[in-house]
């Protein structure tokens, strides 16, 4: 069975093909640049999907913390367009195709929920009629866009909190500083961050391509709830460093702007109720402490 995977080039993209490989799936990705199993987006436009496609899981987005990067208007659309816009492409196909597609997975982050300490949300919090801010307004548009797929096919949203593991994302940033010994909590480090170990996001995405009840929306994060120096804590101590240097607000402001530095010095309290009570998903990876070993150990296997 063939699976097409778009933004299948990037950081989860890469460990999902490694891991559908090894269940015995073809995976070819969608890219901006042509290569070895791989389709362009323009190819997708004018040629539809691969044939014999039995699912499509929908990664593609720039990414939002690039290092270096200027937060100015242009970057906030191509941040949206690549997703929202990208996604319709894909949908598009979807619909149009001949041979309909068995399951549709697409991404979307827990940003759709307002930062705040206070509420824990679930998949069955209502979402207020106006978006919080410029990531919630993003997710939403984003899930619109591909949920317009589940009128012919069965779709999944995996509402992803902040994945942890080698090769991107928050462990790729926060690796160096901590191994030299700079590492610690971001901002006031109080603030709750939802996240996830890669093994179990590859698994949930395996689970929402095979499972035929599942679909709607999934909370993709762990059921532990942590703060920001709980994180910083386990991430020194699978290391071996401390983790008592803490990055300033200020400086998260400087390097981010204050829209952006949101994101990291703020978070949600989230909870994958669905994962665990309807379809009984059972964690590799359940504990910060369980995963950050498991992010180290891969780096430095013994
Ligand atoms: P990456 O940035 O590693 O990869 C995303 C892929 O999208 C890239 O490989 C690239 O593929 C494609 N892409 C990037 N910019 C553009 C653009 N401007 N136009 C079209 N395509 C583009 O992301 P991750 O693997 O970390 O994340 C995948 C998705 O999951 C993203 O949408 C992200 O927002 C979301 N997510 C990730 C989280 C995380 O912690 N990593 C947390 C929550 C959500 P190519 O160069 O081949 O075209």
């Amino acid at each position: 069975r063939s699976v097409l995977i778009t933004g299948g080039s990037g950081f989860i993209g890469r460990a999902l093909q490694y891991y559908l490989r090894q269940k015995g799936y073809t995976v070819n990705i969608v890219s901006r640049k042509p290569g070895h199993n791989t389709i362009t987006w323009e190819h997708l436009s004018k040629s539809g999907l691969p044939p014999g496609t039995h699912a499509v899981v929908n990664l593609v987005g720039q990414n939002i913390l690039q290092p270096g990067s200027i937060w100015t208007e242009q970057y906030k659309k191509d941040v949206y367009s690549s997703r929202v816009n990208r996604t319709q492409d894909l949908v598009k196909q979807l619909l149009a195709s001949q041979d309909k597609v068995k399951a549709f997975v697409s991404f979307s982050g827990v940003g759709i929920y307002e930062p705040g300490s206070n509420t824990t949300y679930t998949e069955h919090t209502d979402l207020p009629s106006k978006p919080a801010d410029f990531f919630a307004n993003l997710a939403r548009d984003w899930e619109a866009a591909a949920l317009d797929a589940s009128k012919d096919i069965r779709t999944t949203i995996v509402r992803s909190g902040v994945v942890l593991g080698n090769g991107g994302g928050m462990i790729k940033s926060s690796f160096w500083p901590f191994f030299f010994f700079a590492g610690g909590p971001m901002g006031s480090g109080t603030q709750p961050l939802p996240w996830i170990h890669i093994h179990d996001m590859v698994r949930i995405i395996r689970l929402a391509i095979e499972k035929e009840n599942v679909s709607g929306v999934l909370n993709g994060v762990a059921p532990q709830i942590i703060t920001n120096a709980d994180f910083a804590r386990a991430f020194g101590s699978a290391l071996g460093r401390p983790a008592i240097l803490p990055f300033p607000r200020f400086a998260l402001n400087l390097i981010f702007s204050p829209e952006r530095a949101r994101i990291v010095a703020e978070g949600q309290k989230v909870q994958p109720k669905r994962l665990l009570e309807e379809y009984k998903f059972d964690y590799k990876y359940p504990t910060i402490e369980g995963a950050c070993k498991e992010v180290v150990r891969e780096f430095w296997p013994k």
